[in-house]
């Protein structure tokens, strides 16, 4: 397969960037250079905006059911070049080929959920006190949004944030990842195919501060959407704040996988290491921080090691492979700083620990044990192929660290008492927390963090109210 260089997507278009420049784009794989992906000038900027503008002038008064069809025909689309959009996405950003074949199919699938969900955005009507008032709660589009998504899931990140936006009636400019441009420019095109109109997705690369610096504050964009770092996320509502625009923000997690003496061990570990090691651990929901209770801990340790040393780490193209490289070399030479900094605080290395190779971006599945919360990956998110296995006694110890950090994004937790079930529910300060499955990520159910996690919900109905304003309409008549 030759891989595509990706132009800038503007006002129904492809171009290159207004000064031809270009940003290099690597196979996380082999290391070596597979292509470029146009730099965005302020002009393209300028360009994107005013395109929006206009757009949004038409899309928002489309019928949500007219909005319907074309997202529908789109995820179509999408689905229908599943094979050849996997094989660019793993080529760019190392997964699996399976695993980048499901992201796409499960893009279309949040494409129609969207679509559907467009379709049953109702307003309601509130009884008056007064005879003759009629007072009416209208939901409408929020406008042009501002959207800024990441590298690890290039189309799952970017069609959440699409698709809620267009069923909701909104336009988009989206900045997509430059690490992993082509798969995210190939959803894109499916909505273009699929008979969105000019205008109403525009997608842009660059420098992401240059870019959200100049998007952000421009008074056509009312909304920011960002999936990213927590360090960063702060920085861009900081921006949002001060220009008074709405903000959806999926940050960092850190976490906590509790494991109860009571639990299944098997079903946990088989479970939890490969919810660890998918995608090579860069994924923000991924459990890091095991904590097992005292009588399980070292049955649970043997086994998780195990699981860990039985995957095959190579090229996502090889269907041998369970787990590809990290996406680039800043994420290899962090799993290097916190697995010394662990070492240096004590911690054991029960399994990995160091890079493969030095061609490609490699690193093995890695499992740290007893590591004390001193250690930077205690507190730092991971984000790769990391495990910390710790024990506690209690239920209490067990709650009081899953809550000591700031991160809430997800929890999870294996046990088969309903009480400690039902307790761990309201307990567990998180956005969201699986027990004894793991089962977060669908269309259908809202994903979202708490705390340094971020703000908003992307999943569920809740995806689409991001993109909404409530007005109220109250009107009196004799
Ligand atoms: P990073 O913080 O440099 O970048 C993360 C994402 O934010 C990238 O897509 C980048 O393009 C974007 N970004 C960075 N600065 C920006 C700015 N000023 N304006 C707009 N967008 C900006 O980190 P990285 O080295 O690429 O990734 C590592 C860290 O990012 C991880 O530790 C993890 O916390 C976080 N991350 C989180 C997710 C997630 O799903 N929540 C996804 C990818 C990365």
């Amino acid at each position: 397969m030759i891989y595509p260089d990706v132009s800038l997507f503007i006002d129904g278009s492809w171009s290159v960037a207004g000064a031809g420049a270009a940003i290099d784009v690597l196979n996380p794989a082999t290391g070596d250079r597979i292509g470029v992906v146009a730099k965005a000038t302020r002009a393209d900027l300028d360009h994107a905006l005013a395109a929006a503008d206009r757009a949004f002038k038409t899309w928002s008064k489309i019928s949500a059911f007219e909005r319907y069809k074309i997202m529908r025909k789109s995820a179509e689309v999408l689905r229908a070049r599943a094979d050849a959009i996997a094989e660019i996405m793993t080529i760019e950003q190392g997964k699996p080929l399976a695993q980048s074949k499901l992201e796409t199919l499960n893009g279309a699938d949040i494409i129609d959920w969207c679509a559907e969900e467009g379709r049953r955005a109702y307003g309601r009507l509130v009884p008056a006190r007064a005879d003759g008032v009629r007072q009416m709660v209208v939901k409408t589009p929020v406008g042009p949004v501002a959207a800024f998504t990441p590298w690890n899931f290039p189309i799952n990140q970017a069609v959440r944030k699409i698709a809620a936006a267009l069923a909701a009636g909104c336009v988009i400019i989206i900045k997509g990842p430059e690490e992993t441009p082509a798969s995210c420019a190939e959803l894109v095109r499916a909505f273009a195919d699929g008979g969105v109109p000019s205008g109403v997705i525009n997608l842009v690369f660059g420098v992401p501060s240059e870019i959200s610096e100049h998007l952000i504050p421009n008074p056509v964009i009312r909304k920011v959407s960002f999936t990213g770092s927590t360090a960063v996320g702060k920085r861009l509502a900081m921006l949002a704040g001060e220009h008074m625009k709405r903000i959806t923000m999926e940050l960092g997690g850190h976490a906590p996988a509790l494991v109860f003496d009571d639990a299944d061990l098997d079903a946990a570990v088989k479970q939890l290491a490969s919810g660890k090691y998918r995608n090579a651990g860069q994924i923000c929901v991924a459990p890091t921080r095991f904590l097992v209770q005292e009588k399980a801990y070292a049955p649970f340790l043997e086994k998780f090691v195990d699981a860990a040393k039985a995957i095959k780490v190579g090229d996502g193209l090889d269907p041998e492979t369970t787990m590809g490289p990290l996406a680039h070399l800043r994420r290899v030479e962090a799993m290097e700083a916190f697995v010394a900094d662990a070492l240096s605080h004590g911690a054991k290395l029960c399994a990995g620990g160091k890079r493969i190779g030095n061609k490609g971006f490699f690193f093995e599945p890695t499992v740290l044990a007893d590591v004390p919360n001193s250690a930077r990956t205690m507190n730092e998110e991971p984000f790769g192929p990391l495990a910390i296995i710790n024990r506690f006694d209690d239920y209490e110890e067990a709650v009081t660290e899953a809550n000591r950090l700031d991160y809430g994004l997800a929890a999870y937790a294996y046990t088969k008492s309903a009480r400690t079930m039902n307790k761990l529910g309201g307990a567990i300060e998180s956005g969201m927390v699986s027990i004894n499955h793991l089962g977060l990520g669908l269309p259908e159910i809202p994903f979202g963090g708490i705390k340094d996690s971020g703000f908003g919900s992307e999943g569920g109905a809740e995806a689409l109210e991001a993109f909404f304003n409530t007005k109220l309409v109250t009107q009196f008549e004799d």
